[in-house]
């Protein structure tokens, strides 16, 4: 008996419109968990480095996490992984909502894609009836449009149906798959999805998942609620509001925008307005919102309610929810209704929120300065609005300048030349990052954007607070009820962490200590991601219900393998390691590590070197950022080192060519 999971996978060859069953290995589940683990796996085993992203042999990977669709509050998340056109390493982009428990219910634990379908077709599981269907009539639809056709279609009101809109299909490098409730955004998925003709997948489930000890796991359940409940009314004091509770940044309940508005860019993230908030824009801000938003709403089994149905007049509904209130409304220097429109067409094209913006920001800037010109853009109104819904139709389609800024800023401006790479400044690993520019280097955030595979600042980030408080009171009442710490030591680095002094930033946290700090941030992610835990419970925010101490409890209550920190510490290491070492055999190295240049005014080049080389030393990696022959052996992976040696990338004495 298999618990938690289901134990089988669909294998779905698009090209010949093969469809198959296939029981999993549980001693992969004991090694790489579930969700982005074994999704890792997969992609080591059959994807290799030659493939690119549009190759018929690149896959494409929707994963339930392992303890998906139990009783454990907000579990609930898809993990989609593939090869990325826009990094050209492993991508990784998680979506809430109700898919991944309704295919567990339905049987199964990921949905795995090769191949490419001569024609548009969508997927739809009915329980053990799986069937590939035609979906030229929804070629050209809009994503949330789909769903709802597909569903009418069926005449299956409560399939979950995860689609591409226009982008995907034109194979945009940050196109979304969008999800009713939810969308994974980054790094370009729904451009394979679209690449392999994939429209959609409908899923619909009426099995038992089962759950190996019920009552101890419904017992820690019901503590995760109590919790859940008693921090919802308490907040934490001393941080900003965004950060003192649960749950995404509850940026649709919140109408305080004073800290985004300041404090993240606007444009193509290069002005800064200092004193932009006021009575009167908030005032206005507040009133929109209000009159749009129509309801709270959850994802499956959570009572915290972070996204919202937003009705524009004139406009279908659809679901927003975290920093994409704004992400339109800053880069056109706009105001919020217009944010919350053009994101419903950008929502039904299906492009990611946070790049897709960015990316028109940057092509007027280039315009504004004589890069591009007026040739490049026939027709564009002369409205900073106006201007982006013409650039966002182009982009959809492919045409004209939209084909070249369809591949987001970095590929965009090498394409452009003229000097155009300069203002393709907000990148990492290929990737756009949130529009911030901060004045002092936090070695903390240099070590998880240099880093960070999951490349998303946001969902790397958590646990640890973001700067000093200002007085030892205040760290002292802050360190007290901080149970989730994996170490008492975390305690010590915080309370000894001043403003000013000997013991602030950039020089403390020491090294070493922020090393300790970004392990333990990304462990949780990485843990997470496999158990297909919402990071909104977990590792985003400070003092989380779920945390090192309980996850080995779910994990053996609920999947009914015996865990333990130690254990789930070396598990979540391994497939991290193994996400590494994908990348790292497709080229990824210490160069690729290193944030936008102006990310920070203040930079310190020695120290961060010095932060980067003990960082891969900690993790067992060496000066270029590959695993060592050692440090894989420790971790099962030997079969890595194999291939490395084979390829050249280790030698024998661990250094590289
Ligand atoms: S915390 Fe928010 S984003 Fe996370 S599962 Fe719950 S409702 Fe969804």
């Amino acid at each position: 008996m298999r618990y938690a999971e289901t134990g089988y996978n669909l294998e779905i060859d698009l090209s010949r419109g093969n469809i198959e069953r296939v029981e999993t290995d549980p001693r992969e589940t004991e090694l790489y968990l579930g969700g982005l683990g074994t999704n890792a796996k997969i992609l080591w085993d059959r994807v290799p480095p030659e493939v690119e992203p549009f190759s018929p042999d690149n896959l494409l990977i929707f994963s339930a996490g392992l303890l998906c669709g139990t009783p454990a509050i907000g579990c609930n998340r898809t993990i989609v992984s593939t090869i990325s056109p826009q990094t050209l390493f492993m991508a990784f982009s998680m979506m809430g909502g109700f898919w991944a428990p309704e295919l567990k219910h339905a049987g199964y634990d990921k949905v795995i894609f090769r191949g490419k379908s001569p024609k548009l077709v969508y997927l739809w599981i009915n329980d053990d009836k799986v069937e590939i269907r035609d979906a030229s009539h929804l070629q050209g639809k809009g994503a949330i449009e789909t769903e709802g056709l597909i569903r009418l279609e069926l005449n299956e009101p409560n399939a979950q149906v995860a689609a591409i809109g226009l982008a995907g299909e034109n194979r945009v490098y940050f196109a979304s798959i969008e999800q009713g409730r939810s969308s994974a955004s980054r790094l370009g998925i729904g451009a394979v999805m679209g690449d392999k003709g994939l429209k959609a997948i409908a899923v619909r489930g009426k099995k038992d998942i089962h759950v190996a000890r019920p009552g101890e796991f419904m017992e820690l359940c019901n503590e995760v609620l109590a919790y859940i409940t008693w921090r919802n009314e308490n907040p934490i004091p001393g941080v900003m509001p965004i950060l003192a509770g649960l749950g995404s940044p509850q940026e649709m309940a919140v109408h305080d925008e004073k800290w985004h508005t300041e404090n993240f860019m606007w444009g193509n993230s290069r002005v800064r307005k200092k004193d932009f908030w006021n009575e009167e824009v908030a005032r206005e801000w507040t009133q929109t919102m209000e009159s749009m938003r129509t309801r709270l709403i959850s994802c499956y089994n959570c009572p915290m309610k972070c996204g919202a149905t937003i009705s524009v007049p004139g406009l279908p509904t659809y679901m927003m929810k975290c920093f994409s209130k704004l992400t339109y409304t800053m880069a056109a220097f706009s105001d919020l209704a217009f944010g919350l429109a053009i994101a419903q067409r950008a929502t039904e094209y299906g492009v990611d929120g946070f790049s897709a913006p960015q990316v028109m920001a940057f092509a007027l800037e280039l315009y504004e300065n004589g890069i591009l010109t007026e040739d490049n853009f026939p027709g564009m109104p002369s409205d900073n609005e106006g201007r982006f819904y013409w650039l966002l139709e182009r982009i959809v389609r492919r045409e004209g300048i939209g084909d070249v800024l369809a591949n987001g800023t970095y590929w965009a401006a090498k394409q452009i030349g003229n000097g155009a790479e300069a203002y393709a400044h907000n990148n990492i690993k290929k990737h756009e990052q949130l529009p911030l520019k901060l004045s002092m280097l936090n070695p903390i955030y240099f070590l998880m954007y240099a880093t960070g595979e999951k490349i998303n600042i946001t969902q790397i980030e958590g646990q640890f607070p973001q700067a000093p408080f200002p007085t030892r009171e205040e760290r002292e009442a802050f360190v007290k009820d901080w149970f989730q710490v994996p170490h008492e030591k975390f305690k010590q680095y915080f309370l000894d962490w001043e403003l000013r002094g000997e013991n602030s930033m950039p020089y403390y946290p020491t090294a070493e200590m922020c090393c300790d700090i970004v392990d333990w941030q990304e462990r949780m992610h990485y843990i997470d991601d496999a158990l297909g835990m919402c990071a909104g419970l977990s590792s985003f925010p400070l003092k989380p219900p779920y945390h090192m101490h309980n996850y080995p409890k779910f994990i053996s209550a609920g999947a009914g393998i015996d865990m333990d920190e130690a254990k789930l510490t070396q598990a979540a290491r391994r497939y991290r390691t193994l996400v590494r070492a994908v990348n790292i055999r497709r080229g990824m190295r210490r160069k690729d590590e290193k944030p936008p240049q102006n990310h920070w005014k203040k930079r310190f080049p020695e120290l961060e070197e010095k932060l980067l080389d003990t960082y891969y030393k900690f993790k067992g990696w060496n000066r270029e950022g590959i695993p060592t022959k050692e440090s894989l052996h420790e971790l099962g992976l030997d079969y890595v080192s194999e291939d490395f040696l084979q390829r050249g990338i280790l030698t024998d004495d661990e250094g590289t060519h």
